[in-house]
């Protein structure tokens, strides 16, 4: 490390100012800092470019430099890559990248972080029982190619405030019979970033980024029902200035299904059958999700009983379970008879003895009580 010209590293001449070193510098953090760009190759740059700038930055040490010594390598941790971050006070890199210093306070960083966005997506039952795969196109938000999301034309860099010296804060100290008050407030002339964007990117209008409409492939997994968000990190809009970009959160609206209503993982639904077939058990065909099953109904099956198929409903969210169908017997009446059917039954209620059937209260009935007192309350 002691033998590489921080010069050259940092792309300056040697008689360049402390304003330009710290121009070059912050020109290139910004390309190689490891938020923006973390392969490894990249970070050893970054190292590098760190290191030139803590020596050419300060007066010091340059001067150490020029003539001959390397003040990195003597100033702590054995030198070498291995001094970064050791001899370096942190805060410094900082002040450099993004211009804040100290505890958050100084210049704010132009890049921010990308709203999340919602969509709806419509599902059918089917595809939330067993999950999907959708091509959703979005409208979002990309990092400009022109300016890389820095926000200045291609060529051109922000210009250093000149109002607050970069500070990206203004102070003012006043006289007041408790003493001496300084107030900070952000500066009113770069809005607080400490640097001015004179050539603004022509493609982004110095946003950093563009609207685009973009399609990307999700996969909806198995038991999501109404209502569920899906989030999907990092696929919202990018943020001002390059910054990270949001969530993507996807909305599962779930279809009515004609015949079967979702309760949880369950499904239910309801078949009418015939008062004979009731009395006399049948097998019926029933349309479930996974194709036509045949079902057992008892004989002596009464109106209102449920018959449960397992593991036919909704697969469990994250779970190899299913839940279950659960088929609502409707016994049917006959309505109309023709002669030969009416005798039949005839026949069938003298040999049963229900001719004259007595009635039976079944339990939990008792309205009909209230129903007599409202008779005679006149309601
Ligand atoms: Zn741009
Ligand atoms: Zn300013």
């Amino acid at each position: 490390m002691a033998n590489s010209d921080y010069y050259s590293t940092l792309g300056v001449r040697r008689d360049a100012s402390q304003d330009e070193v710290k121009k070059a510098y912050r020109r290139l953090a910004r390309e190689l800092h490891p938020d923006v760009n973390p392969d490894p190759a990249t970070q050893e740059r970054f190292k590098e470019i760190t290191q030139a700038y803590e020596v050419l930055s300060d007066p010091q040490k340059r001067q150490m430099y020029d003539l001959g010594a390397d003040p990195f390598a003597t100033a702590g941790a054995g030198g070498g890559a291995a001094g970064f971050g050791a001899g370096f006070p942190f805060s410094d890199i900082m002040d450099a990248f993004f211009g804040t210093a100290g505890g958050g306070r100084g210049p704010r960083s132009r890049a921010r972080r990308g709203r999340n966005a919602t969509i709806r997506v419509e599902l059918d039952l089917r595809e939330t029982a067993f999950g999907t795969t959708r091509e959703l196109v979005v409208d979002t938000a990309v990092v400009c190619e022109v300016c890389q999301g820095a926000g200045a034309a291609p060529g051109t860099h922000p210009d250093t405030c000149d109002m607050c010296g970069g500070r990206g804060e203004v102070s003012q100290v006043t006289r007041s019979f408790l003493g001496q008050v300084m107030t900070s407030r952000p500066c009113p002339q770069c809005q607080g970033f400490g640097s001015i964007i004179r050539n603004p990117c022509q493609e982004c209008a110095g946003d950093g980024r563009v609207r685009t409409r973009r399609t990307i492939k999700v996969r909806i997994p198995a038991g999501v029902e109404d209502g569920t968000h899906i989030q999907l990190a990092g696929e919202g809009e990018v943020g001002p200035g390059g910054g990270p970009p949001g969530d993507l959160f996807l909305e599962i609206v779930e279809r009515p299904h004609e015949i079967f209503e979702r309760r949880g993982d369950d499904l239910h639904c309801t078949v009418q059958i015939p008062m004979t077939a009731a009395a006399l058990g049948t097998v019926l065909t029933v349309e479930t999700l996974d194709g036509a099953e045949e079902v057992d109904v008892r004989p002596g099956t009464q109106s209102g009983q449920v018959i449960s198929m397992y593991g036919r409903g909704v697969q469990r969210l994250n779970d190899s379970g299913r839940g279950d169908l659960l088929i609502h017997v409707n016994v049917e009446t006959p309505g109309r008879l023709d002669p030969a059917q009416e005798e039949l039954l005839r026949e069938l209620s003298k040999l049963r003895g229900e001719e004259r059937p007595p009635g039976k209260f079944a339990p939990g009935q008792q309205g009909f009580f209230s129903r007599l007192r409202d008779a005679f309350n006149g309601r």
